[in-house]
């Protein structure tokens, strides 16, 4: 099945269901994936996806990063065209990037000087939030949205398949750093991979799951399904109506909860 790689350090603005118009920051390879989860359903495919090379694929400079960056926004501020967000996202996993504190630093810098009004942003799998100068560097930013699947390891293991040792117990205690700015992301779906099925909407796992959201606490969660082409094939979307209700529950609980579909 297809799936999307973005080409360019630099990519948009483009249109984001959670964002707005949303200029993305893209610090791995463009031809490949990197990171330290393999979600079945991460839209840039799987991280080998059939290349030879993969071990050999290349973060972006630091250097290229920040002299693209700032010409797009030179460019975008001339049209008045300026982002409603800077998000880091791309090809995988941005916390992985070996300069990634120094890369925040440069785009916090960047858009104070040509889009003011725009938010930072990072999409993370919050698997290195335990490295101190990654959760500085997350903690500087507007808004860091850390991904939180399911609250049983078994099912974290079958649909974000770390290449690490991580539980669902790590990932909470290393959230919990964030206080009253944690944005818990969560991607709801169903299927089978690989001869086991997999369902994070099952009752036993809305249990687990907003367990771990009411002992987080976060100032918001983010809820959604599937919306592009998935490596895994046999995936299905959750519906909305179902995102609808486990919102409701989240908001029960006295936390913001918004679906994105
Ligand atoms: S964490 Fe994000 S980039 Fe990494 S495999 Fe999952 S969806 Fe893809």
């Amino acid at each position: 099945m297809p799936t999307f790689l973005f080409d360019s350090p630099i990519i948009g603005p483009i249109r984001s269901r959670r964002l707005g118009q949303s200029l993305g920051v893209n610090l791995l390879p463009s031809n490949g994936k990197l990171c330290n989860y393999d979600c079945i359903y991460c839209e840039c495919g799987w991280n080998a996806n059939g290349n030879p090379e993969h071990k050999k694929l290349a973060f972006n400079s630091a250097e290229i990063v920040y002299e693209l960056l700032e010409k797009r926004l030179q460019e975008l501020r001339q049209n008045h065209q300026e982002p409603d967000a800077i998000t880091f996202s791309g090809n995988g996993e941005p916390t992985m990037h070996p300069q990634f504190p120094q890369i925040v630093d440069s785009a916090i810098a960047l858009r104070n000087r040509h889009a003011p009004c725009a938010k930072v942003c990072v999409l993370t799998n919050a698997t290195l939030v335990d490295r101190p100068e990654i959760l500085t560097a997350l903690k500087k930013v507007d808004r860091a949205m850390l991904k939180l699947d399911s609250g049983i390891d078994k099912t974290l293991q079958l649909i974000n398949r770390p290449q690490a040792d991580i539980t669902v117990r790590k990932l909470i205690d290393g959230m919990k750093q964030f206080g009253q700015n944690l944005i818990v992301q969560s991607l709801f779906l169903s299927g089978e991979v690989d001869g086991f099925a997999i369902d994070n909407t099952s009752p036993a796992e809305e249990k687990a799951w907003l367990s771990a959201i009411k002992e987080l606490q976060p100032s918001m969660v983010m809820l959604y399904t599937i919306e592009r082409a998935t490596p895994a094939q046999n995936l299905q979307k959750a519906s909305t109506a179902y995102l609808q209700s486990l919102a409701e529950k989240v908001r029960y609980l006295g936390i913001e909860a918004n679906v994105f579909v």
